[in-house]
């Protein structure tokens, strides 16, 4: 995708005190720089009929620019933020009308008033997320001055919580109730981005996949209540181990992913056995001598094979660690050596 970012000549405006906390909020919805999703068009589309705007958009406020999840009338991505007069409707943190932009001193001289698309009119209401964070606005905007009535305000404002819903569901989607990582579909999603970008910078992509051991004993013995919390722990110590740039994900029921962009065969190796050694380490006060054990199996993407391919070559892999004994690696093309846990810190 072409992405414009248009030229900004207006001075930053404060932000708001909890900027930080409101940015993270808004990176672990990870859709920023996300495609077009056809709910937020028809959201946009509506807005602009039912209010007779020319300009609609759902604008999402990321530290140094406003980024559009959808927008009618607009040729643009994106913006710097210091321009965005949705920054002073969050700030506002309520609707935030402008009859005539070109009476109103602050936005007087703004890019967008002065040049392409002569901003006039401008209502926007506040994205809230359920965490209380505002994360941008669902806007409508005029090229002529004009009112909004109390009534368009609240059909505006009846859309907006539209979007924040579909926001929710979209994120419900991504992320997995019990582990808090990646779905399988957010998993293959971003490992599908993962192996474009590699694909480009002519760099490996390796994929580990890893299964629980015995995990049907460990609920048969403890529980499920006590299963469910083996996986939490297991994967929230495999996410401290990796990098944040891999991509990780819960894949079936006591199986993950791993995607390690940049990565070659014996770092993926060493990988492997870090994150092996980390689950074994775990241990869990409220069942004593309780251990999980996983194993692993990887292999490096061949750019001219199918994703599907990979997959399947690590999935191979991961069955013969198990046949080989469990709690072990195998990567395609060699076996990994183990590694002595004082070498792994
Ligand atoms: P192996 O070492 O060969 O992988 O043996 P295993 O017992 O781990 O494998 P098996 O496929 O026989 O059993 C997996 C079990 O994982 C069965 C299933 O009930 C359990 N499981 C799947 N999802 C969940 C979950 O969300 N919570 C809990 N507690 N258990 C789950
Ligand atoms: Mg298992
Ligand atoms: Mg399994």
């Amino acid at each position: 995708m072409d992405i414009k970012m248009s030229n900004c000549g207006v001075l930053s405006i404060a932000k708001p005190s909890d900027e930080y906390g409101r940015q993270k909020a808004l990176e672990r919805l990870q859709i920023l720089d996300s495609p077009s999703e056809k709910p937020f068009e028809e959201i946009t589309k509506l807005v602009s009929m039912t209010l007779g705007v020319p300009i609609c958009a759902v604008s999402l406020l990321d530290e140094d620019r406003q980024w559009f999840k959808s927008s009618q009338g607009l040729g643009i991505q994106q913006t710097c933020r210091s321009a965005a007069i949705c920054d002073h409707a969050i700030k506002a943190d309520a609707p935030f009308i402008v009859e005539d932009a070109t009476l109103d001193a602050r936005f007087a001289k703004n890019p967008f008033v002065t040049g392409e698309p002569y901003i006039r009119a401008y209502a926007g209401i506040p994205l809230r997320m359920p965490d209380g964070y505002l994360i941008g606005t669902l806007c409508a905007i005029d090229k002529k001055p004009r009112a909004f009535s109390n009534a368009e305000i609240a059909v505006l404002a009846n859309f907006a919580r539209l979007v924040v819903g579909e926001i929710e569901l979209r994120e419900a989607a991504s992320v997995d109730a019990l582990t808090r990582i990646a779905s399988r579909q957010a998993w293959r999603t971003a490992t599908e981005k993962a192996l474009a970008q590699g694909k480009r910078d002519g760099t490996p992509t390796a994929l580990l996949l890893f299964d629980l051991d015995h995990f049907k004993t460990i609920n048969d013995t403890h529980g499920h209540l006590v299963g469910d919390l083996v996986l939490r722990a297991a994967a929230a110590t495999v996410q401290k181990t990796i990098r944040r740039s891999d991509i990780f994900g819960r894949v079936g029921g006591e199986e993950f992913a791993i995607t390690l962009p940049d990565t070659d065969l014996s770092k993926a190796g060493l990988i492997a056995e870090k994150v092996r050694h980390a689950v074994q380490r775990l241990r869990f006060e409220e069942v004593s001598g309780l251990e999980c054990t996983i194993s692993v199996g990887g292999a490096i993407y061949d750019p001219g094979s199918d994703i599907s391919e990979w997959i399947a070559a690590a999935d191979k892999r991961l069955y013969l660690a198990k046949n080989g004994g469990r709690n072990r690696v195998e990567m395609a093309d060699r076996a990994v050596k183990r590694v002595p846990q004082a070498n792994l810190a």
